[in-house]
């Protein structure tokens, strides 16, 4: 399910849903994309495997939560249940209790997750590689960020900065985990260069419908995107 993509598709998030899909029909799986717009009715998330939330600018940002916010109870109790969502940037800083825009407006958030995000005059920029926290192979994440936005949370990150920001230029900390929500500030988009992240969404995709089992999973020929990957790392790191 793709959330408002005319909005939320900073640097190419939409990229994410091509690339999920690509390797769903590699494997001789359908997908189905949906997209869910401002005349979208709400009873379609019900049935959403993966949700994508795209980044976007402070403005489009803040005329994006007051439509989102109407779908704070349903998103929550979808997240409790186990969905996979991917969220990206905007969309990631959109889950916490509140964005402070560059001009220190209060924009609030869905607060389905106990966080905030503050923008900050000196944007975050630049190409970025983590070590991520979750159980997969190769361990590194690598993407662009370009950000005002600082996060702070005490949940698991999503990685650990090894080059560029993350979640506050601080911390080294990268975006955030919590059960098969990703939060994280990689555009670029981030699975084509990461397909090990984007089987990782599948298969918890498919757990949570069909109590899939992971070994059937038919492995991919990815070498052209781990070169893509190494090459990335051997750039900026
Ligand atoms: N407007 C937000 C910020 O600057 C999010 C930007 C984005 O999605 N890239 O922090």
């Amino acid at each position: 399910m793709n959330m408002f993509p005319e909005a939320l598709n900073l640097y190419g998030d939409r990229g994410n849903i091509i690339t999920l899909q690509k390797r769903c029909e590699w494997r001789g799986m359908k997908a189905n994309i949906v997209e869910y717009n401002f005349n979208s009715n709400e009873d379609i998330l019900k049935s959403a495997d993966i949700i994508l939330l795209g980044g976007a600018s402070d403005r489009e940002q803040g005329i994006m939560y007051s439509h989102l916010l109407n779908l704070k109870d349903l998103l929550k109790s979808l997240i409790e249940d186990g969905v996979c969502l991917l969220a990206i940037c905007g969309g990631y800083q959109l889950l916490g209790e509140a964005y402070i825009d560059a001009n220190q407006n209060v924009i609030k958030g869905l607060g389905v997750l106990g966080f905030y995000t503050k923008s900050e005059n000196k944007r975050l920029i630049g190409n970025i590689v983590i070590e991520t926290t979750l159980d997969v192979f190769p361990k590194t994440v690598v993407g662009y960020e370009n950000h005002g936005g600082r996060t702070y949370h005490g949940y698991q990150p999503f990685g650990k900065v090894l080059k560029g920001f993350g979640n506050n230029g601080k911390d080294r900390f990268e975006g955030l985990i919590y059960k098969n929500v990703i939060g994280t500030y990689l555009h670029g988009p981030l699975l084509p260069k990461n397909p090990h992240i984007a089987d990782y969404i599948l298969k918890k995709a498919l757990e949570r419908k069909y109590a899939f089992d992971a070994l059937e999973f038919e492995k991919l020929d990815d070498t052209l995107e781990y070169m893509a990957h190494e090459k990335v790392k051997e750039l900026y790191m």
